[in-house]
């Protein structure tokens, strides 16, 4: 229709298909399914063991130029593009998708679901609970920050023996040791298995972690832009004996579990990194795991039902795996291995799986080659790079837009000047690309206020700068058939010679794995570790973890850590203000500058918006 209906419009006005029906068509069994409702289903990770001789799909990361506030488009493209795919040229393909935080979709940015006609439906559905995988990590997160506490209160008000009495009790008469005590006492170099046997001296060693509180790193996490809780003070009833200390929330998006969901390639695999998260230090200075406290098998429980990946649909009824959406600054921003691995089977070897990577391709596509791809042993076949004139025309030089006033006529009305002085973020983009092996094609989501000229201009600068292909789209307004083009192209890629590499060996040292990203993707001259950040590198290097990939936390809106510094900055150096690590989910995450963990609500937020229809039930105003 024109003009184009609204999402939640266009949303309702298509009724998905049953789920049930959905799963048939793409060769699903019964009993591999779990359905939620009439249209999500999740899908049981017992598929991969009956498909494993099934050669993999073709592997397609949709990534963008680095955004502005004009929005890129990337999740539409991502969307148009199975449509297209699927429906129109008749190859079998996936989209697998990342859930978004309800701390958004009731914020500032509304939903991810797409958007114009290429969209996953029902929205609401979407955009919402879905089938529950954030609140399972909130729980198992919260679980074991309450674990901490109690056990330091515990600690500090016991004995020894006290307390050995009541982490060993005797049952029936005896007194045993579980599996996961008996695994820590090997950690701890005693090889006993009787537990009447134990010295005092082991028996201290045992039941004290000792953790240091100035050291916890865990935090507590709920799924809402709650800008009160970024400081807290914990403990201050009597019953805590005085332990009072500072501590925040975090949003449930950017737990260290939501990170290990995405990267997990098994429940044993996700079980091993559940235990292996470093929660604080002890007072010698060694790593406290969440192994250490006895939960792993606990976290494990919380987290059965949200590895398995969600089936759900696009407007024209192709499926999208919906799994997984950890931050993409403190962490890397992908979507799950898991997901990618159960559709590449599911679309057999001519079909095609497209992801998306969040951010720029600075950021979302470094990560996914040298996180995801390496947890994953993935390889990818095509790059697709999301750009529109607006947002080239900002690069350019155009003006700032502010929230909620009309946009100026440099963006609304022909300048091939700007867009020509823009396109440099493109040409830096591809040249990212490129240094990864793959070939890229440019995907011009194109706005109806962009002209011809405009949008051939992109077209001619993308393929002169190395592009393997670059297609203008329109599939916000004409479904799959806007994005026929892209489809092809991508085909058409995604069968040249591919030479897939990482761009740094894990052996090197950590702040030598930071400068070449600096380096090499950002553009920057070099690094600057403060102190703080020297001494966290020589602690991780210290304690065995040096050679775990590396995850920019950087601002996204510029190649630089200056966000105001659009185009191609040049001539910086990048100051690195702390390094953390994220143990289980293996990456160790410099800061460039400081990262918001936990999201505020603007004076009017997006529910001001949000209603429910108490006699239809459907829900109005999410986007
Ligand atoms: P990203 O994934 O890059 O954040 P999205 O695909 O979610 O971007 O799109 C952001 C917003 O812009 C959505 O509300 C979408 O409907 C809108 N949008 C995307 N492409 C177009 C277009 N070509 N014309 C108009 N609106 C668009």
């Amino acid at each position: 229709l024109s003009p184009v209906p609204s999402d939640i419009e266009i949303s309702r006005a298509q009724s998905p298909k049953a789920v049930d029906v959905l799963a048939k068509e793409i060769g699903l069994l019964t009993d591999e399914i779990e359905i939620y409702g009439q249209t999500k289903a999740k899908v049981r990770l017992s598929l991969l063991e009956r498909l494993k001789d099934q050669p993999d799909g073709k592997y397609v990361l949709v990534a963008g130029i680095t955004p502005t506030p004009l929005g890129e488009g990337k999740s539409t493209v991502t969307i148009g593009l199975v449509q297209a795919l699927t429906a129109h040229l008749n190859i079998n393909s996936f989209a697998c998708l990342r859930q978004p935080s309800q701390g958004p979709t009731f914020g500032v940015k509304g939903g991810a679901a797409g958007g114009g006609y290429a969209q996953v439906i029902p929205m609401e559905e979407f955009n919402l609970h879905l089938t529950g995988d954030i609140h399972a990590i909130t729980a198992a997160n919260n679980l074991l920050a309450a674990a901490i506490d109690a056990r330091i209160l515990h600690e500090n008000t016991q004995s020894d023996k006290s307390l050995y009495n009541r982490l060993v009790p005797v049952v029936n008469g005896v007194r045993g040791f579980s599996a996961i005590q008996l695994a820590r006492l090997r950690r701890l170099g005693i090889s006993k298995t009787d537990p009447e046997t134990l010295t005092e001296e082991e028996i201290s060693k045992f039941v004290r972690l000792d953790i240091d509180p100035s050291t916890i790193t865990w935090q507590r996490v709920v799924d809402t832009n709650d800008r009160f809780l970024r400081k807290i003070t914990v403990g201050q009833a009597n019953t805590e004996k005085g332990l009072v200390r500072q501590a925040q929330f975090d949003i449930a998006v950017a737990s260290e579990i939501m990170a290990i969901l995405a990267l997990t390639t098994s429940l044993q695999d996700m079980k091993e990194r559940l235990g292996k998260m470093v929660v604080a230090n002890d007072k010698k200075g060694e790593p406290v795991t969440a192994e250490d406290l006895g939960v792993t098998g606990a976290l494990a429980v919380l987290m059965k039902d949200a590895i398995k990946p969600t089936l759900m649909q696009t407007l024209e009824g192709t499926p999208v795996f919906v799994h997984a959406g950890p931050f993409a600054n403190i962490a890397h921003g992908n979507s799950s291995v898991l997901a990618d691995k159960i559709a590449l089977k599911l679309v057999g070897e001519k079909g095609f799986v497209v992801t998306e990577a969040g951010f720029g391709a600075d950021i979302g596509m470094e990560k996914f080659f040298n996180i995801k791809c390496r947890a994953s042993g993935l390889v990818p076949s095509v790059v697709v790079l999301v750009a529109t004139v607006r947002a080239l025309k900002m690069h350019g030089g155009g003006p700032n837009v502010t929230a909620g006033a009309p946009l100026k006529k440099e963006y609304t009305e022909e300048n091939l000047q700007l867009v020509a002085d823009g396109c440099c973020n493109l040409q830096k983009q591809i040249q990212i690309t490129q240094l990864f092996g793959v070939p890229v094609v440019v995907a011009l989501n194109v706005f109806k206020t962009d002209s011809p000229a405009e949008v051939d201009l992109v077209c001619k600068i993308a393929k002169e700068s190395g592009a393997f292909d670059a297609v203008p789209c329109n599939h916000w307004s004409a479904g799959g058939r806007g994005a026929v083009k892209l489809a092809q192209a991508v085909e058409k890629a995604a069968n040249q010679k591919n030479s897939f590499k990482y761009l740094y060996n894990l052996e090197l040292p950590i702040v030598e794995k930071i400068r070449i990203i600096a380096q090499k993707v950002y553009g920057a001259q070099d690094v600057e570790l403060s102190p703080i950040a020297q001494s966290q590198v020589d602690r991780y290097t210290r304690q065995g973890f040096g050679n775990l990939p590396i995850c920019m936390a950087k601002t996204h809106l510029s190649l630089s850590h200056q966000p105001e510094r659009k185009g191609v900055p040049t001539g910086f150096i990048l100051p690195i203000s702390d390094v953390r690590a994220s143990i289980g989910a293996g990456f160790i995450y410099p800061l460039v500058g400081t990262m918001s963990t936990m999201p505020g609500l603007p004076t009017r937020p997006c529910f001001y918006d949000i209603d429910l229809d108490p006699i239809t039930e459907q829900v109005k105003g999410l986007f």
